[in-house]
Protein backbone atom coordinates (compact mmCIF):
# COMPACT_ATOMS: atom_id res chain seq x y z
CA UNK A 1 0.00 0.00 0.00
CA UNK A 2 1.41 3.80 -0.58
CA UNK A 3 -0.01 5.91 2.08
CA UNK A 4 0.40 9.68 1.84
CA UNK A 5 0.39 11.32 5.21
CA UNK A 6 -0.17 15.05 5.42
CA UNK A 7 0.93 16.96 8.61
CA UNK A 8 3.51 15.35 11.25
CA UNK A 9 2.45 16.88 14.32
CA UNK A 10 2.15 14.34 17.06
CA UNK A 11 -0.57 12.82 14.40
CA UNK A 12 0.84 12.52 11.34
CA UNK A 13 4.09 11.14 13.15
CA UNK A 14 2.52 8.25 14.87
CA UNK A 15 0.53 7.61 11.58
CA UNK A 16 3.73 7.16 9.84
CA UNK A 17 5.56 4.67 12.59
CA UNK A 18 2.19 3.02 12.05
CA UNK A 19 2.03 2.26 8.89
CA UNK A 20 5.85 1.45 8.20
CA UNK A 21 5.42 -1.48 10.34
CA UNK A 22 2.70 -2.37 8.46
CA UNK A 23 4.69 -2.73 5.58
CA UNK A 24 3.37 0.32 4.03
CA UNK A 25 5.27 2.80 1.68
CA UNK A 26 4.93 5.67 3.10
CA UNK A 27 5.27 9.51 2.44
CA UNK A 28 4.60 12.49 4.92
CA UNK A 29 4.03 16.19 3.70
CA UNK A 30 4.47 19.48 6.19
CA UNK A 31 4.68 22.94 5.12
CA UNK A 32 6.04 23.65 9.10
CA UNK A 33 3.95 26.75 9.39
CA UNK A 34 1.30 25.05 12.86
CA UNK A 35 3.58 24.65 15.66
CA UNK A 36 0.68 22.69 18.18
CA UNK A 37 2.66 19.75 18.70
CA UNK A 38 6.35 21.48 19.00
CA UNK A 39 4.99 24.03 21.48
CA UNK A 40 2.74 21.49 23.37
CA UNK A 41 4.07 20.38 26.98
CA UNK A 42 3.59 16.97 25.94
CA UNK A 43 2.11 16.60 29.90
CA UNK A 44 0.26 12.79 29.82
CA UNK A 45 -2.08 13.82 32.96
CA UNK A 46 -4.59 10.74 33.71
CA UNK A 47 -6.42 12.63 35.94
CA UNK A 48 -9.14 15.62 34.81
CA UNK A 49 -9.02 17.69 38.08
CA UNK A 50 -12.12 19.75 37.93
CA UNK A 51 -13.75 17.02 39.28
CA UNK A 52 -10.98 14.36 39.96
CA UNK A 53 -12.16 11.98 37.16
CA UNK A 54 -10.41 9.62 35.04
CA UNK A 55 -9.48 10.80 31.74
CA UNK A 56 -11.13 9.27 28.86
CA UNK A 57 -10.08 5.89 28.50
CA UNK A 58 -6.87 6.38 29.82
CA UNK A 59 -6.29 2.87 31.04
CA UNK A 60 -6.37 1.93 27.53
CA UNK A 61 -4.46 5.00 26.40
CA UNK A 62 -1.47 4.93 28.68
CA UNK A 63 -0.14 2.06 28.50
CA UNK A 64 0.21 2.00 24.81
CA UNK A 65 1.44 5.57 24.66
CA UNK A 66 4.36 4.58 26.66
CA UNK A 67 4.87 1.56 24.91
CA UNK A 68 5.14 3.37 21.38
CA UNK A 69 7.23 6.38 22.47
CA UNK A 70 9.81 3.71 23.77
CA UNK A 71 9.57 1.94 20.49
CA UNK A 72 10.31 5.47 18.75
CA UNK A 73 12.67 6.57 21.52
CA UNK A 74 15.03 3.22 20.29
CA UNK A 75 14.44 3.99 16.21
CA UNK A 76 15.21 8.05 16.31
CA UNK A 77 18.05 7.28 19.12
CA UNK A 78 16.70 9.99 21.40
CA UNK A 79 15.18 10.07 24.54
CA UNK A 80 11.94 12.11 24.79
CA UNK A 81 9.32 10.37 26.91
CA UNK A 82 10.10 11.28 30.93
CA UNK A 83 8.40 9.95 33.68
CA UNK A 84 6.39 13.00 36.09
CA UNK A 85 4.74 13.07 39.22
CA UNK A 86 2.05 15.41 39.19
CA UNK A 87 1.40 17.34 42.55
CA UNK A 88 -2.29 18.72 42.45
CA UNK A 89 -2.28 21.84 44.92
CA UNK A 90 -6.33 21.27 45.76
CA UNK A 91 -7.76 24.57 44.60
CA UNK A 92 -10.43 24.38 47.04
CA UNK A 93 -12.39 21.93 50.59
CA UNK A 94 -14.29 20.93 47.88
CA UNK A 95 -11.23 18.74 45.12
CA UNK A 96 -10.01 17.82 48.92
CA UNK A 97 -13.47 16.25 49.33
CA UNK A 98 -13.53 14.50 45.87
CA UNK A 99 -9.97 12.94 45.82
CA UNK A 100 -10.96 11.45 49.28
CA UNK A 101 -13.59 9.82 48.00
CA UNK A 102 -12.06 8.19 45.16
CA UNK A 103 -8.67 7.47 45.87
CA UNK A 104 -9.20 4.15 47.51
CA UNK A 105 -12.10 3.09 44.51
CA UNK A 106 -10.13 0.69 42.23
CA UNK A 107 -10.22 2.08 38.75
CA UNK A 108 -9.02 5.62 40.85
CA UNK A 109 -6.14 3.90 42.27
CA UNK A 110 -3.94 3.30 39.56
CA UNK A 111 -4.06 6.80 39.53
CA UNK A 112 -4.48 8.34 42.68
CA UNK A 113 -1.40 8.40 45.69
CA UNK A 114 -3.65 7.46 48.86
CA UNK A 115 -3.03 11.09 50.52
CA UNK A 116 -0.87 11.40 53.31
CA UNK A 117 0.05 14.15 55.99
CA UNK A 118 3.21 15.00 53.89
CA UNK A 119 0.86 15.40 51.15
CA UNK A 120 -1.72 17.91 53.13
CA UNK A 121 0.72 19.41 54.97
CA UNK A 122 3.63 20.22 51.73
CA UNK A 123 5.40 22.83 53.08
CA UNK A 124 4.51 25.41 50.39
CA UNK A 125 3.19 29.11 51.21
CA UNK A 126 0.21 28.15 48.20
CA UNK A 127 -0.82 24.89 50.16
CA UNK A 128 -4.38 26.00 51.63
CA UNK A 129 -6.72 22.94 51.09
CA UNK A 130 -3.31 20.40 51.08
CA UNK A 131 -1.81 18.50 48.05
CA UNK A 132 -2.05 15.57 46.11
CA UNK A 133 0.14 13.36 43.77
CA UNK A 134 -1.08 11.82 40.71
CA UNK A 135 0.59 8.53 39.61
CA UNK A 136 0.91 7.12 36.54
CA UNK A 137 1.96 10.86 34.71
CA UNK A 138 4.51 11.68 32.28
CA UNK A 139 5.38 14.24 30.02
CA UNK A 140 6.99 13.94 26.21
CA UNK A 141 9.56 16.83 25.18
CA UNK A 142 7.62 18.10 22.90
CA UNK A 143 10.16 19.83 20.65
CA UNK A 144 12.44 17.38 21.14
CA UNK A 145 10.49 14.68 19.69
CA UNK A 146 9.15 16.82 16.61
CA UNK A 147 12.80 17.39 16.03
CA UNK A 148 14.11 13.23 16.24
CA UNK A 149 11.10 11.68 14.42
CA UNK A 150 11.48 14.99 11.58
CA UNK A 151 14.46 14.09 11.25
CA UNK A 152 14.29 10.19 11.07
CA UNK A 153 11.42 10.58 8.36
CA UNK A 154 13.77 13.02 6.34
CA UNK A 155 16.94 11.15 6.70
CA UNK A 156 14.91 7.79 5.07
CA UNK A 157 13.94 10.34 2.62
CA UNK A 158 10.31 9.76 3.29
CA UNK A 159 9.59 14.04 4.69
CA UNK A 160 8.52 16.44 2.02
CA UNK A 161 9.08 19.96 3.49
CA UNK A 162 6.28 21.87 1.31
CA UNK A 163 2.82 22.47 1.46
CA UNK A 164 0.59 20.44 0.44
CA UNK A 165 -2.07 22.11 -2.35
CA UNK A 166 -5.30 20.76 -2.50
CA UNK A 167 -6.14 22.14 -5.69
CA UNK A 168 -3.50 19.73 -7.11
CA UNK A 169 -5.35 17.07 -5.21
CA UNK A 170 -7.72 14.08 -7.31
CA UNK A 171 -9.70 13.06 -4.39
CA UNK A 172 -11.36 10.22 -6.40
CA UNK A 173 -8.53 8.51 -7.43
CA UNK A 174 -6.27 9.34 -4.94
CA UNK A 175 -3.51 11.09 -7.13
CA UNK A 176 -1.72 14.24 -5.82
CA UNK A 177 0.60 15.94 -7.97
CA UNK A 178 0.76 13.08 -10.52
CA UNK A 179 1.49 10.08 -7.88
CA UNK A 180 -1.45 7.85 -7.04
CA UNK A 181 -1.65 6.49 -3.40
CA UNK A 182 -4.11 3.86 -1.89
CA UNK A 183 -5.41 6.67 0.93
CA UNK A 184 -4.40 10.28 1.59
CA UNK A 185 -4.54 10.76 5.48
CA UNK A 186 -5.22 14.50 6.54
CA UNK A 187 -3.08 15.39 9.99
CA UNK A 188 -3.24 18.69 9.70
CA UNK A 189 -4.28 19.57 12.72
CA UNK A 190 -6.48 23.23 13.30
CA UNK A 191 -5.32 23.85 9.38
CA UNK A 192 -7.91 21.15 8.65
CA UNK A 193 -10.76 23.82 8.56
CA UNK A 194 -9.02 24.94 5.14
CA UNK A 195 -9.48 21.32 3.52
CA UNK A 196 -11.74 21.83 0.76
CA UNK A 197 -13.30 18.14 1.51
CA UNK A 198 -12.92 17.31 5.48
CA UNK A 199 -13.67 21.46 5.83
CA UNK A 200 -17.12 20.39 6.68
CA UNK A 201 -16.21 18.90 10.51
CA UNK A 202 -16.70 21.21 13.30
CA UNK A 203 -12.71 21.92 14.50
CA UNK A 204 -12.46 24.70 16.80
CA UNK A 205 -9.37 26.60 16.81
CA UNK A 206 -8.17 26.76 20.46
CA UNK A 207 -5.11 29.21 20.70
CA UNK A 208 -2.97 28.39 23.43
CA UNK A 209 0.54 29.85 25.03
CA UNK A 210 3.23 28.44 27.07
CA UNK A 211 6.30 30.25 28.70
CA UNK A 212 9.59 28.60 29.00
CA UNK A 213 10.85 30.08 32.46
CA UNK A 214 14.41 29.60 34.82
CA UNK A 215 14.54 29.71 38.39
CA UNK A 216 16.89 29.06 40.52
CA UNK A 217 14.79 28.32 43.82
CA UNK A 218 11.12 26.87 42.38
CA UNK A 219 10.36 23.69 43.21
CA UNK A 220 10.98 21.06 40.83
CA UNK A 221 10.98 17.95 42.47
CA UNK A 222 7.75 17.29 40.82
CA UNK A 223 4.90 19.45 38.60
CA UNK A 224 3.20 21.34 40.53
CA UNK A 225 -0.46 22.26 38.91
CA UNK A 226 -3.43 24.77 40.48
CA UNK A 227 -4.99 27.30 37.67
CA UNK A 228 -2.00 26.38 35.72
CA UNK A 229 1.17 23.72 35.61
CA UNK A 230 4.90 24.14 36.22
CA UNK A 231 6.71 21.37 34.52
CA UNK A 232 10.49 20.69 35.89
CA UNK A 233 12.38 20.19 32.82
CA UNK A 234 16.06 20.18 34.30
CA UNK A 235 18.48 22.64 34.65
CA UNK A 236 16.27 25.24 36.59
CA UNK A 237 14.21 25.39 33.65
CA UNK A 238 10.67 25.11 33.50
CA UNK A 239 7.55 25.42 31.48
CA UNK A 240 4.55 26.74 32.31
CA UNK A 241 0.56 26.88 30.81
CA UNK A 242 -1.21 27.25 29.53
CA UNK A 243 -4.34 29.23 28.26
CA UNK A 244 -7.39 28.70 26.20
CA UNK A 245 -8.72 31.41 23.72
CA UNK A 246 -11.53 29.76 21.32
CA UNK A 247 -11.64 30.27 17.77
CA UNK A 248 -8.50 32.16 17.05
CA UNK A 249 -6.41 30.60 14.20
CA UNK A 250 -2.73 32.91 14.84
CA UNK A 251 0.20 31.45 16.44
CA UNK A 252 1.34 34.91 17.61
CA UNK A 253 2.23 34.87 21.60
CA UNK A 254 0.05 37.92 23.03
CA UNK A 255 0.80 39.90 25.95
CA UNK A 256 -2.53 38.66 27.75
CA UNK A 257 -1.55 35.59 27.09
CA UNK A 258 1.48 36.46 29.01
CA UNK A 259 -0.28 37.83 31.79
CA UNK A 260 -2.64 35.36 32.47
CA UNK A 261 0.46 33.25 33.02
CA UNK A 262 2.07 35.00 35.01
CA UNK A 263 -0.70 35.52 37.16
CA UNK A 264 -1.94 31.96 37.35
CA UNK A 265 1.70 31.01 38.44
CA UNK A 266 1.72 33.30 41.13
CA UNK A 267 -1.05 29.93 42.60
CA UNK A 268 1.70 27.78 42.41
CA UNK A 269 5.08 29.65 43.44
CA UNK A 270 6.07 33.40 44.72
CA UNK A 271 9.83 32.36 43.71
CA UNK A 272 11.78 35.06 41.41
CA UNK A 273 12.31 33.75 37.39
CA UNK A 274 13.22 35.12 34.14
CA UNK A 275 11.00 33.85 31.22
CA UNK A 276 13.28 32.43 28.65
CA UNK A 277 10.77 31.88 25.76
CA UNK A 278 7.33 32.55 24.98
CA UNK A 279 5.14 30.50 22.84
CA UNK A 280 1.61 29.70 21.44
CA UNK A 281 0.05 26.83 19.19
CA UNK A 282 -3.56 26.25 17.87
CA UNK A 283 -5.34 23.03 19.58
CA UNK A 284 -7.54 20.85 17.03
CA UNK A 285 -10.19 20.64 19.39
CA UNK A 286 -14.10 19.19 19.03
CA UNK A 287 -16.65 19.95 20.88
CA UNK A 288 -17.61 16.52 22.33
CA UNK A 289 -13.71 16.46 23.19
CA UNK A 290 -13.33 13.23 20.98
CA UNK A 291 -11.16 12.51 17.94
CA UNK A 292 -12.28 12.68 14.38
CA UNK A 293 -10.98 9.81 12.50
CA UNK A 294 -12.54 7.67 9.75
CA UNK A 295 -12.94 7.20 6.11
CA UNK A 296 -14.25 10.35 3.68
CA UNK A 297 -18.05 9.42 3.65
CA UNK A 298 -17.22 10.29 -0.68
CA UNK A 299 -13.99 9.21 -1.23
CA UNK A 300 -12.96 6.27 -0.19
CA UNK A 301 -9.56 7.13 -0.85
CA UNK A 302 -9.21 10.05 1.51
CA UNK A 303 -9.09 9.72 5.16
CA UNK A 304 -8.52 12.16 8.24
CA UNK A 305 -7.10 12.11 11.68
CA UNK A 306 -7.98 14.64 14.11
CA UNK A 307 -9.66 16.63 16.63
CA UNK A 308 -6.19 15.86 19.31
CA UNK A 309 -7.59 18.76 21.39
CA UNK A 310 -5.14 19.46 24.66
CA UNK A 311 -4.27 15.93 25.15
CA UNK A 312 -2.09 14.51 21.52
CA UNK A 313 0.66 13.20 23.58
CA UNK A 314 -1.62 10.45 25.34
CA UNK A 315 -4.33 9.84 22.61
CA UNK A 316 -2.28 9.65 19.08
CA UNK A 317 -0.10 6.99 19.60
CA UNK A 318 -3.35 4.15 19.94
CA UNK A 319 -6.12 6.14 17.92
CA UNK A 320 -3.77 6.27 14.92
CA UNK A 321 -2.93 2.24 15.97
CA UNK A 322 -7.02 2.31 15.81
CA UNK A 323 -7.45 4.29 12.75
CA UNK A 324 -4.64 1.90 10.61
CA UNK A 325 -6.38 -0.94 11.67
CA UNK A 326 -9.71 0.74 10.47
CA UNK A 327 -7.78 1.52 7.26
CA UNK A 328 -6.16 -0.88 6.22
CA UNK A 329 -8.29 -4.21 7.73
CA UNK A 330 -11.50 -2.63 8.03
CA UNK A 331 -11.72 -2.87 11.88
CA UNK A 332 -14.21 -0.99 13.53
CA UNK A 333 -13.23 2.57 15.05
CA UNK A 334 -15.72 3.48 18.32
CA UNK A 335 -18.73 5.64 17.39
CA UNK A 336 -17.91 8.17 19.69
CA UNK A 337 -14.33 8.62 17.84
CA UNK A 338 -15.71 8.06 13.94
CA UNK A 339 -16.41 11.13 11.71
CA UNK A 340 -20.25 9.69 10.86
CA UNK A 341 -21.57 11.19 13.92
CA UNK A 342 -20.87 14.83 11.80
CA UNK A 343 -22.09 13.29 8.28
CA UNK A 344 -25.45 15.33 8.82
CA UNK A 345 -22.88 18.42 8.37
CA UNK A 346 -22.17 17.49 5.16
CA UNK A 347 -24.09 19.17 2.92
CA UNK A 348 -25.40 22.14 5.26
C1 LIG B 1 0.12 25.63 24.50
C2 LIG B 1 -0.25 24.20 24.28
C3 LIG B 1 0.02 23.26 25.27
C4 LIG B 1 -0.31 21.92 25.06
N1 LIG B 1 0.01 21.03 26.02
C5 LIG B 1 -0.27 19.72 25.83
C6 LIG B 1 0.10 18.76 26.79
O1 LIG B 1 0.68 19.07 27.83
N2 LIG B 1 -0.20 17.44 26.55
C7 LIG B 1 -0.83 17.05 25.38
O2 LIG B 1 -1.05 15.86 25.19
N3 LIG B 1 -1.21 17.96 24.46
C8 LIG B 1 -0.95 19.27 24.65
N4 LIG B 1 -1.34 20.19 23.72
C9 LIG B 1 -2.19 19.73 22.61
C10 LIG B 1 -1.37 19.12 21.48
O3 LIG B 1 -0.44 20.06 21.07
C11 LIG B 1 -2.30 18.73 20.33
O4 LIG B 1 -3.25 17.80 20.77
C12 LIG B 1 -1.51 18.10 19.19
O5 LIG B 1 -0.37 18.84 18.91
C13 LIG B 1 -2.32 17.98 17.92
O6 LIG B 1 -1.49 17.31 16.99
P1 LIG B 1 -1.82 17.22 15.46
O7 LIG B 1 -0.74 16.39 14.86
O8 LIG B 1 -3.22 16.82 15.26
O9 LIG B 1 -1.72 18.74 14.92
P2 LIG B 1 -0.46 19.69 14.67
O10 LIG B 1 0.56 19.53 15.71
O11 LIG B 1 -1.03 21.04 14.48
O12 LIG B 1 0.17 19.15 13.33
C14 LIG B 1 -0.41 19.37 12.06
C15 LIG B 1 0.70 19.53 11.06
O13 LIG B 1 0.14 19.58 9.74
C16 LIG B 1 0.80 20.56 8.99
N5 LIG B 1 -0.11 20.98 7.90
C17 LIG B 1 -1.38 21.43 8.00
N6 LIG B 1 -1.87 21.70 6.78
C18 LIG B 1 -0.90 21.40 5.89
C19 LIG B 1 -0.80 21.48 4.46
N7 LIG B 1 -1.81 21.91 3.69
N8 LIG B 1 0.36 21.10 3.88
C20 LIG B 1 1.42 20.64 4.63
N9 LIG B 1 1.37 20.56 5.97
C21 LIG B 1 0.23 20.94 6.60
C22 LIG B 1 1.10 21.65 10.00
O14 LIG B 1 2.11 22.53 9.60
C23 LIG B 1 1.47 20.82 11.24
O15 LIG B 1 2.85 20.58 11.31
C24 LIG B 1 -0.99 21.52 23.87
C25 LIG B 1 -1.27 22.47 22.89
C26 LIG B 1 -0.90 23.80 23.07
C27 LIG B 1 -1.20 24.80 21.98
Amino acid sequence: MKILVVGSGVAGICLAHELLQADCEVQLIDNGKNVSSAVAAGIINPIVFRRMTLSWRVSEFIPFAYKKYREMELKTGTSFLHPLVIRRLFASEQELGFWKKKQDLPEYSDYMETLTEEDLNFPLEQNTFGTARVKQASYVDAKGFIQANREYFRSKGLLSEENFNHDELDPENGIYKGTKYDYIIFAEGKDSNYNPLFGYLPIQQTKGEVLTIQSETMYSAESLNRKCFLLPLGNNTFKVGSTYVWDTDNTIPTEEGFQTITENLKSISKEPYEVLEHHAGVRPTVLDRRPLLGIHPKYPKLVIANGLGAKGYMLAPLLMNELVRHVLHGEEIAKDSHINRFEHLMDS
